[in-house]
């Protein structure tokens, strides 16, 4: 059998079960196959198909030559004193999407990337800003989570390692330092105008030969994509997240474009259907708070109005400004008193704490900065990852 280039080679990583028992079937192997392939590659994150010892010989040469099992390209690892760890991820001509881990004392969070770039453009987002670029595979969503849990695992060594070197006892760092408990899908992009290859993936998440995560632990973030909440609910109920950000249509439809679309009576009844299959009884509405748009007391009271029947928590997420934003930050005593209207209203209520601040860490951020300096970089006709990676 000729060898097939890298590039040619089926890429496993984005293959549900399914399509892996299928493909094995297709290469004269047992159904079985698929499934232990699956454990390989999500259970034990391994790359190598010689490695695979349980496989026979002679499957282990047909995947050599004609498989491979690779995530996107680490660009930059970006660790925060506070322990959030981001990387910035190379998928093709120039585009880059980020991953974040965000470790805390009883999860480990993952927020990954759907899409490089988005087109729904909110005023708010500098993913937004960056315009769309393409859909990411399958492969390229779960790959994310692949890496991470890679990359995580390397990190644990090296700690022992220089612990041990240092002349410490006990080198292995807390298990949370680098164990993935939760994936919300809160990066670049819309899932659900990337529904394929994100229902893909969180197929991959859930299954008990893949990550075996359950449907509580996984969160679908999105702006409102109303039909599409739909099938999410009819294929693949996880936890929901929804980018509320204001309280009226005429607000919102400046807010988050899409809104023009799908106004919010449409979204709430969304939302209220969802709930029939959700693994979790409330929806996530998350709002970004900001200065002087959004964050009056006459908002919380219009939104308490406009939830009345859809049972939900409020995420109130502080503005993470960005140099062509012309938006601020509500000031924290603004957000203290807005989400205390809503708490006294019944509706749980959490401020996010603004995590890895060091390296802009949230939505956006850093491929934003690496768009930025590529337009420099243009000019003198230097490829945008080359300059991401200087
Ligand atoms: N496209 C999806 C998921 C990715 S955005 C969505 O919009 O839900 C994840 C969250 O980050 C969304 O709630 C989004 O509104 C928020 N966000 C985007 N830009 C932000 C910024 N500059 N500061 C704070 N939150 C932001
Ligand atoms: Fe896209 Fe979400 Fe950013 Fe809006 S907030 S532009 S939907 S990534």
């Amino acid at each position: 059998m000729s060898e097939a280039g890298v590039t040619d080679r089926t890429d496993l990583l984005g293959l549900d079960r399914p399509a892996l028992v299928a493909l094995c079937r297709d290469w004269g192997e047992k159904p079985f196959r698929g499934q232990q392939l699956m454990r390989w590659m999500h259970r034990r994150f391994e790359s190598d198909f010689e490695s695979m010892s349980d496989l026979a010989r002679g499957f282990r040469e047909t995947l050599q030559a004609r498989a491979r099992v690779s995530a996107p390209p680490v660009i930059s690892d970006h660790l925060a004193s506070d322990g959030t760890r981001k990387w910035l991820l190379d998928v093709g001509q120039g585009n880059a999407v980020e991953t974040v881990f965000i470790p805390e004392v009883s999860r480990g969070t993952l927020c990954i990337s759907t899409q490089a770039g988005c087109a729904v453009n909110c005023l708010f987002c500098s993913t937004g800003k960056q315009g769309f670029a393409r859909n990411l595979g399958a492969g390229e969503i779960v790959g994310q989570l692949w890496l991470a849990n890679r990359l995580l695992g390397a990190r644990r060594a090296e700690l022992a390692a220089a612990a041990a070197a240092a002349g410490g006892e006990d080198g292995a760092p807390d298990d949370h330092d680098r164990i993935i408990t939760n994936v919300v899908f809160m990066g670049m992009g819309e899932p659900l105008l990337n529904y394929e290859a994100t229902v893909t993936a969180l197929r991959i998440m859930l299954d008990d030969h893949g990550y075996g995560l359950s449907r509580r632990r996984v969160t679908v973030s999105t702006s409102g994509v109303v039909p599409m909440i739909d099938r999410l609910r009819d294929d693949m109920p996880v936890a929901l997240a929804v980018s509320l950000h204001a309280p009226n249509d005429a607000l919102r439809d400046r807010l988050v474009p899409l809104n023009r679309k799908h106004p919010l009576a449409e979204l709430m009844a969304a939302c209220r259907r969802y709930l029939e299959r959700a693994p979790r009884d409330f929806v996530t509405f998350e709002y970004v708070m900001l200065d002087g748009v959004n964050d009056g007391d006459e908002h919380a009271d219009q939104l308490l109005e406009l939830v009345r029947d859809v049972p939900c928590k409020f995420n109130l997420i502080p503005f993470n400004p960005f140099p062509e934003a012309g938006l601020l930050r509500s000031p924290p005593e603004r957000i203290k008193a807005f989400a205390q209207r809503l708490s006294d209203a019944g509706i749980v209520t959490t401020v996010r704490r603004t995590r890895g601040d060091d390296i802009d860490a949230a939505c956006g951020q850093l491929a934003g900065d690496i768009v930025d300096r590529t337009r420099l970089a243009q000019r003198g006709e230097r490829r945008r990852v080359a300059i991401a990676r200087a």
